[in-house]
This record gives C-alpha cells, sequence and structure tokens, in this order.
C-alpha cells in the first residue's frame, strides 16, 4: 500500500466518522482530491486506490495532467481562479467548476462548452468572510445571481463553494459555513444540492454544516512546495 492510499483511506475514515457525528447520511459527502503541484504519479496513486474526482487550481499544469492522465476515467475539477481568457479551456477541458466568481466568467463557460459535451456542472464562490482581498459573490448578491446563472443553457448550477478566512477553533470553522447553508436552503431550490465546503484544515467543522464536497489537498499528498 502506498503512502497516498494510506492517507486516502485515513481522509475517508474521517469524513465517514464525520457524517455519523452529524446524523449525515452516509456518503453524502465526496471527496476531491486537490492535486495541484502535485506530479501525475501522485494522482495515480489516488486513482489506484480509488479516487476518481480530482481538483486543479492552474490551468496549463492541469492541461498537462490531463493529457498524461487521459487513459484514466477521471472526473475533472476547475477550483482556482478564473481569468477571462482562460473560460473556453476550462469549458472544454472540465467536468466541473467551483469558482465562479463574476457573471461574465458564467456566461463565457456557458457560451463556451462544446456542444458535445453535457452540461458544466458549476458552484458559485460565495465570499463568505466578506473579506476585500477574496473574490466570490457576497451573500446578498446570491439569490439574484443564481437566477441569472440558471438560465444559461449549457451550464449547470449545482450549488456554492466558500474558502472562509482560516481558523483553529471548532465553532469559528462552523460559523461561515452555517450562514451560507441556511441562505442557500431558505431559497428553497432543491436542484442546488452542492455545497462545495472544507479543506485539510476545517473538513469536520465543514461536514457539520452540510459539505457535500470536500476539497482536500495535503492532508492526502503532503504539503505543497
Ligand atoms: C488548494 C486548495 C484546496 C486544498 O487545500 P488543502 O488545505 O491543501 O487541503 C482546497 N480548495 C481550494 C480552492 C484550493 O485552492
Amino acid at each position: 500500500m502506498t503512502l497516498i492510499a494510506r492517507k486516502l483511506s485515513k481522509i475517508l475514515y474521517e469524513i465517514r466518522a464525520a457524517e455519523l457525528h452529524a446524523q449525515r447520511k452516509i456518503d453524502s459527502v465526496a471527496l476531491l482530491a486537490v492535486s495541484k503541484t502535485k506530479p501525475s504519479l501522485d494522482l495515480i496513486q489516488a486513482y489506484q486506490a480509488g479516487q476518481r474526482h480530482f481538483g486543479e487550481s492552474y490551468l496549463q499544469e492541469a492541461l498537462l495532467k490531463q493529457r498524461e492522465l487521459a487513459c484514466y476515467q477521471i472526473t475533472w475539477h476547475f477550483i482556482g481562479p478564473i481569468q477571462s481568457n482562460k473560460t473556453r479551456l476550462i469549458a472544454e477541458h472540465f467536468s466541473w467548476v467551483h469558482s465562479v466568481d463574476r457573471l461574465k466568467i458564467a456566461q463565457r463557460l456557458s457560451e463556451q462548452r462544446p456542444a458535445h459535451l453535457p452540461p458544466l456542472n458549476v458552484c458559485i464562490q460565495v465570499n463568505i468572510s466578506n473579506e476585500a482581498t477574496k473574490s466570490g459573490f457576497s451573500l446578498a448578491e446570491l439569490p439574484e445571481v443564481i437566477e441569472k446563472i440558471n438560465c444559461l443553457p449549457n451550464i449547470k448550477l449545482r450549488g456554492v463553494m466558500a474558502i472562509p478566512q482560516p481558523e483553529t477553533d471548532f465553532t469559528l470553522q462552523r460559523e461561515p459555513y452555517r450562514q451560507l447553508y441556511q441562505s442557500v436552503k431558505s431559497l428553497n431550490r432543491p436542484e442546488l444540492d452542492t455545497f462545495s465546503f472544507g479543506m485539510t484544515g476545517d473538513l469536520n467543522a465543514a461536514i457539520a454544516e452540510g459539505a457535500t464536497i470536500v476539497r482536500v489537498g495535503t492532508a492526502l499528498f503532503g504539503a505543497r512546495g
């Protein structure tokens, strides 16, 4: 068993434990393996241990790995910041985008999604801690943004993604996720089934507050250099 395989089973175990603890359904939380900056060989180790969903933040690096790993049945998620001039390649080469932080980006992704592919699964990035430096829509903008993105033909709006300000205290970690989860639920839109919440440092808090996808890099592949 490789080190990555051991770490993968440890994370999956933690996820299951957190689901139980939060009285969530078993398997209601999926693991997205965040492989940015890591070599294709690391992804293969995780793949051989059963992982299928991988998240990347840097487009050129991701496209290179996609070519190297073309024989594997990987579902690719884009989770990084998006410049307008990158939308075409993202629309062509990914199944999911978690980091839609402007309407213009959503419009371009829809226009540029190739007709032979299914609609692109999209999460709206919400700037939940309201940090000026972080991208994302505010909670107040959310209802209108959801309306507009829902009208785009080649996008399937799945839910929201958040990267709150890092906290070490469990209660403080939960607070922004709780707020965002409640806001989305209050809109009564069952098609919004995805809460992309939580990373290595706040996995348990995110699952306690409704995460359906946790994005884990460091705990699986080690620290990034
Ligand atoms: C890098 C990254 C992660 C993974 O973070 P870790 O702390 O290494 O688990 C998750 N989400 C996003 C958007 C990232 O950029």
